[in-house]
């Protein structure tokens, strides 16, 4: 074949491939752009494990009319201008693929309504055509609906687990953004059947008790540091709830749910002389930092990140959590449980 530059759609595709891997990629991307817009309360609704149908609604700042089909094609997005952006960048998103990727793969339908304006509108794509923009009474915020996931991707949709599963994804990720985000009220319905709410009043305890239960919210211990470069917030669990593996090990950074190697070492050597071998603790922490400390833009899913003074870093972490274990209790706390 001669050399060509693909076509758009081409290239919407195949990018999606990176964004969009299943429903709760979908799910993640959505949500992130509803609490970049500034939403106080948002609700997921999905059915057949979000394959068939996902709908988002938020009460953020919605989008111009004007502005929608832009926001649905590729590298457009409102949160950063130039490369230099992204050494400040404090938003979730900023790399303008999730709209044209989502809308690359499925059936799009999304009625927005900013408070600037009187009447909000509809807007559909699907599989990358547009379907049609008109004006429609609306609240503001917006709602964004996805319908059947690689309709037109058959090869893609081989690789997606059964409903059950791909919803079980959906849910554990919005646990994790309703952990990440107390000043939220986040919502979830899966086949029209509630399954997390969250009061969005700050408090990260009652989250940790929705999620995780009773015995775990009964034995955490809190942690409440600030220094010059990063402020840790949120609880650890006494050594009793210790696990086999690092699934309760959470933390996040600037409001975004990360995997990183030097937060885990920091937080296991923290714990080391009260932990046997290959326990891993239950962290529940808020990191934040200036900006200029991290890099996010590492790789597409934003799920690991740099750090500019990582020794630093580490040593705060780890002190943090020796000084939130020593001298306390440890024994199990069981006076919750009846
Ligand atoms: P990014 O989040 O990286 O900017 P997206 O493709 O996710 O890229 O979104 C494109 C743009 O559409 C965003 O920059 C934002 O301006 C707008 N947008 C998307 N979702 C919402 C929403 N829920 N509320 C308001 N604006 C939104
Ligand atoms: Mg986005």
């Amino acid at each position: 074949m001669p050399i060509q530059v693909l076509d758009q759609s081409t290239i919407n595709q195949i990018a999606a491939g990176e964004v969009v891997e299943r429903p709760a990629s979908v799910v993640k991307e959505l949500m992130e752009n509803a609490i970049d817009a500034g939403s106080t309360a948002i609700t997921v609704e999905i059915r057949q494990g979000g394959i068939g149908f996902i709908r988002i609604t938020d009460n953020g700042c919605g989008i111009k009319k004007e502005e929608l089909p832009l926001a649905f094609l590729r590298h457009s997005t409102s949160k950063i201008r130039t490369a230099e952006d992204l050494l400040t960048v404090s938003s979730l998103g900023f790399r303008g693929e999730a709209l044209s990727s989502i809308a690359a793969v499925s059936q799009v339908e999304l009625i927005t309504k900013t408070s600037g304006s009187l009447t909000g509108s509809r807007y559909r794509i699907e599989g990358g055509e547009e379907k049609g923009l008109e004006e429609i009474g609306a609240p503001d915020g917006t709602t964004f609906i996805s319908r059947n996931l690689f309709f037109n991707t058959p090869a893609r949709r081989k690789f997606l687990k059964t409903e059950t599963t791909e919803g079980a994804h959906v849910t554990d990720l919005v646990e994790k953004i309703a952990l990440s985000h107390p000043e939220i009220s986040i919502r979830l319905i899966v086949n029209n059947q509630s399954r997390l709410h969250t009061s969005g009043n700050h408090n990260l305890k009652d989250i940790i008790y929705t999620v995780y239960g009773r015995e775990i919210a009964a034995n955490l211990l809190p942690v409440e540091v600030s220094n010059g470069i990063v402020k840790i917030s949120g609880f650890i669990g006494k050594p009793v709830i210790a696990r086999g593996n690092r699934n309760f090990e959470n933390y996040f950074i600037n409001g975004r749910y990360i995997k990183s190697g030097l937060v885990s070492k920091a937080i296991e050597d923290g714990y080391k002389s009260y932990m046997m071998q290959h326990k891993y603790p239950f962290t529940l922490l808020h990191l934040t930092v200036e900006p200029e400390f991290i890099d996010v833009n590492v790789h597409p899913s934003k799920m690991e990140l740099r750090f500019k003074d990582g020794e630093n870093m580490y040593r705060v972490i780890c002190q943090a959590v020796v000084d939130a274990l020593s001298g306390k209790e440890l024994i199990p706390n069981v006076s919750l449980m009846s």
